[in-house]
């Protein structure tokens, strides 16, 4: 029987975490990939290792599926793109109403290599936890911008690569609650203490809702989906 295999685009963030796990409930086998774009919260990069690690102890059966994991040096991106996340400035609105935190082509650079690792591991399962539901307007996030990648990765690799991106249609409380469903209070710890998400790299100050900054774009919306999950559950 063929082993159904996936590569997970895991950047030690919250939503790379639950899709992490969820592909760790639905494949037989699950690699994992990083990319160093020479982002201001390098820090994530040091939580992805730890990550790994925590989940191979807390969840060891599930962890069994989880094969190597590959870090991409993607340095160029950040001499190319001069935003706030590869630059120390402020996070703001632009006059195109986007966050300068955008890196221009970021998710489609991201997917693009992932395919060629995959292309060479035989796996044609991608997995991303981009989300068009409840996210600071990033173009490359959205469904459209995803159906038409794995078209040209798949007519330029002519290979049947699948793009998936399961928080896609759900908000980040809903991430939270599906963190809950997958892996119960364990995986949300883990995610709370582990996993990071502000721009700034913000380490120092814990929050319920975990290490940040607690105002850059990227916390408020994991401080407002925590919220709004906990309220729920009362
Ligand atoms: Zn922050």
């Amino acid at each position: 029987m063929t082993q159904l295999s996936a590569l997970v685009l895991f950047s030690g963030g919250q939503d790379s975490t639950v899709c992490l796990f969820q592909s760790l409930t639905r494949f037989d086998r699950v690699e994992t990939v990083g990319f160093d774009y020479g982002q201001r919260h390098r820090v994530e990069l040091e939580c992805r290792a730890t990550l790994l690690e925590r989940l191979k102890t807390a969840f060891p059966e599930q962890a069994k599926r989880l094969g190597p994991d590959h870090m991409v040096d993607m340095g160029g991106l950040a001499a190319l793109s001069q935003t706030s996340l590869t630059r120390d400035v402020a996070i703001e609105m632009t006059d195109r109403g986007l966050p300068n935190s955008f890196v221009p082509g970021r998710n489609l650079l991201f997917f693009t290599y992932a395919a060629a690792l995959g292309y060479r591991r035989g796996i044609k399962t991608l997995v991303g936890g981009m989300c068009e539901t409840d996210y600071s307007g990033y173009p490359d996030c959205r469904q459209d911008t995803m159906d038409a990648l794995e078209l040209a990765l798949r007519l330029g690799t002519e290979t049947d690569f699948d793009i998936q991106t399961p928080l896609m249609r759900i908000d980040k409380a809903g991430t939270w609650a599906l963190a809950a469903e997958l892996g119960g209070p364990v995986l949300v710890d883990l995610i709370i203490e582990n996993t990071h998400t502000c721009y700034l790299g913000d380490r120092t100050t814990r929050h319920a809702w975990g290490y940040g900054c607690g105002t850059c774009p990227a916390c408020e919306l994991r401080a407002k989906g925590y919220n709004i999950w906990k309220t729920s559950l009362d």
